[in-house]
């Protein structure tokens, strides 16, 4: 998979350089690359903010530089992404839905966002990765492109996702680690006793108290499916 990251701040995507990610970039399971906005823009100040039309508090993203450097990367197998907080939820489900496109180019937003017809004329998708309002699209992209690497083929062990939150619509049961008691707190026995089957039981039903004490949400579904 390839990804062409838009940004005004290309050295913010520093995480991308460590860990996984940078593995996976070595390897050549994915490759990322970040374009700097600016370097398109046609200002003789290299100028990348304007007003907007019918006034309002802050200014947007000018036009040229991000429409330029969007078709500087485009191809037909291109799918563009543009985070916002005016965009779809962007989930788990959506993340390996986008794991599987060859090519993705996200528009990192700045001051108030971008002009709407940018949107319109690369149908990008509009994603939100919560409801709250963050300075600048960087951390949102790195957000999306981290947890969907995590579905691309190559870049985890399979093994590794098949029990995580969300997988199968609950979150993750609670996991312990040496030494078995700490701070007066024991190990629960079953995860010591080596029965696989009663580890799995445990661990089920563990997830689903969980998933109820945290994130009831998640359950509604269910419930819709019994009625
Ligand atoms: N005026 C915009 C609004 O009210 O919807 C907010 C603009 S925000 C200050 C600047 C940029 O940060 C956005 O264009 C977007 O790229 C990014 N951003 C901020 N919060 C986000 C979120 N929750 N999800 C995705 N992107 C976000």
């Amino acid at each position: 998979m390839k990804i062409d990251i838009l940004t005004l701040f290309p050295e913010s995507f520093a995480p991308f350089r460590e860990s996984i990610i940078s593995r996976a970039q070595k390897a050549g399971t994915i490759e990322i690359n970040f374009i700097n906005i600016r370097d398109f823009s046609n200002d003789k100040h290299k100028k990348c903010d304007d007003a907007p039309f019918g006034g309002g508090a802050g200014m947007l993203m000018s036009v040229q530089p991000v429409y330029d450097a969007v078709k500087s990367v485009l191809t037909e197998k291109s799918k563009v992404i543009f985070p916002t907080p005016a965009g779809k939820i962007y989930n788990s489900e959506k993340a390996r839905e986008l794991a599987s496109e060859q090519h993705l180019i996200f528009i990192c937003g700045h001051y108030e966002g971008i002009d709407e017809r940018l949107i319109q004329l690369f149908n990008a998708e509009e994603l939100t990765i919560g409801d709250y309002v963050l300075t600048g699209g960087e951390i949102p992209t790195m957000v999306i492109v981290d947890s969907l690497l995590r579905f691309v083929p190559g870049v985890l062990k399979q093994e590794s996702l098949s029990e995580e939150s969300f997988t199968n619509g609950l979150l993750e049961y609670p996991q312990y680690t040496r030494p078995q008691v700490f701070n007066g707190l024991a190990v629960p026995n079953v995860l010591l006793s080596g029965n696989h089957a009663e580890i799995y039981k445990w661990r089920e039903q563990a997830s689903k108290q969980k998933t109820i004490r945290n994130r009831p949400d998640l359950l509604k579904g269910d419930e819709n499916d019994e009625n």
